[in-house]
């Protein structure tokens, strides 16, 4: 005679996870497959109306989300997301901190204005959503965080604002790695190449070139010969959100077709 298995129960608390400008792009599809792994998400972007459209979409493929509007440069509206997030779903112990802006321009040409909404929405963001959702992590004694930088932080042109914020997502990134580890908590960052979003749409509408023949002036310099979908990000952020890689911290991964974009 063969002992019954018992029946497997779906785990009453899933994790709760942040992310950050999750409305649409990269965003979008890391909420989306981190709730198809099973844990609740709070999609947060500047537009609440464009959160829950994107929370609506992921309920109606079965996972559990919310959506919250909320600048993350302001730190009033980011403890009031935060908090929103515990008493609706639950401690947040995951956090991406995803939502960004370019502000291009030549060094010469580059207004202090577009330089400071870059820090700002990057830095600052990450930094203030960082602080909150780290008093969560603490208590629960696990936690994950995962920061987008770009291959940008290597330096392009034009981008002096944001690849000097990129850059700077890595260090915070590491510094958190060293500060949080004892606590249970792991922060990596993920480095993408060129993926089609509406950022990439908007810098081809800027600088006056098709999408279409933006994307093959691209793909030439990529290795795998093809241009990145927000899907190749969010399966990297999930790697770093899970279970398996708890003994991975500080790390930074190119996500980019080739050793860069
Ligand atoms: P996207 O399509 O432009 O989406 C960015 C999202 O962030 C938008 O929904 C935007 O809201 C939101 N956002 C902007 N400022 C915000 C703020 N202050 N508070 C809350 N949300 C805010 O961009 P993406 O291409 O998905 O990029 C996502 C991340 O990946 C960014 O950090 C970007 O720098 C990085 N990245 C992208 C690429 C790429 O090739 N696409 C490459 C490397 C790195 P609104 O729509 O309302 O403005």
């Amino acid at each position: 005679m063969t002992a019954a298995i018992p029946a497997l129960t779906p785990d009453p608390t899933p994790r709760v996870a942040i992310v950050t400008g999750a409305a649409r792009g990269i965003g979008a599809a890391t909420a989306r497959r981190l709730a198809a792994d099973g844990y609740a998400v709070a999609v947060v972007d500047l537009l609440e109306e464009q959160a829950v459209e994107t929370a609506e979409t992921i309920a109606a493929e079965g996972g559990r989300a919310i959506g919250i509007g909320a600048d993350v440069s302001d730190a009033a509206a980011v403890a009031a997301a935060v908090e929103r997030v515990a008493s609706e779903l639950g401690a947040p112990t995951i956090l991406v901190n995803n939502a960004g802006i370019l502000r291009d321009n030549l060094l010469f040409k580059m207004s202090e204005t577009d330089w400071d909404a870059v820090m700002d929405v990057h830095l600052r963001g990450a930094f203030l959503m960082t602080r909150a959702v780290q008093a969560h992590q603490v208590d629960a004694g696990w936690g994950r965080i995962v920061n987008l930088s770009s291959t940008s932080a290597l330096g392009n042109r034009g981008q002096a604002n944001y690849a000097a914020a990129k850059a700077g997502m890595q260090g915070f990134t590491k510094t958190l790695a060293i500060e949080l580890g004892r606590y249970g908590v792991t922060a990596n960052a993920v480095a993408p190449g060129f993926i089609e979003t509406d950022m990439t749409k908007a810098t081809a509408e800027r600088i006056g070139v098709g999408f279409d023949d933006f994307v093959a002036a691209m793909v030439k310099e990529i290795p795998v010969a093809r241009s990145g979908r927000p899907e190749d990000v969010a399966a990297a952020v999930s790697y770093f959100c899970s279970e398996d890689a708890g003994f991975v911290s500080g790390q930074v991964l190119y996500v980019a077709g080739g050793p860069r974009a």
